[in-house]
């Protein structure tokens, strides 16, 4: 279903999916529920969420270039593994943006600031 997400990203959003049954969700969007082997439905990841996690990355293969921070962060029932734009902390509150990287649409976090 990763389809689904370029697509999505083409028009500006991020999509997961969650299950019809159950409920759980999936980052990225699966065909099938890992619980309970339901059906899924897409669903738009809302904007903004919290850093739950990170490492600095500073050795990795040639299309990065280091150092570099991925992170996972809850956007509403969502978990969303990715990069971020700058550095983050914990519980830092951060926005996915859809942006062209070498060519590619891929998404990433930007930490939103407090003014
Ligand atoms: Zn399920």
């Amino acid at each position: 279903m990763s389809s689904e997400l370029f697509a999505a990203l083409k028009t500006g959003r991020l999509i997961g999916s969650r299950c019809k049954n159950c409920g759980r969700t999936h980052f990225p969007p699966a065909r099938r529920c890992a619980r309970c082997g339901g059906e899924m439905q897409l669903e738009e990841i809302p904007k903004r969420g919290v850093v739950l996690t990170f490492s600095e990355v500073y050795v990795s293969s040639p299309a990065f270039t280091p150092p570099y921070v991925v992170a996972i962060a809850q956007f509403g029932d969502f978990k969303v593994p990715g990069m971020a734009a700058d550095k983050v902390e914990i519980g830092d509150e951060v926005e996915w943006e859809v942006a062209d990287r070498h060519g590619n649409l891929w998404y990433f976090f930007r930490t939103v600031k407090h003014y």
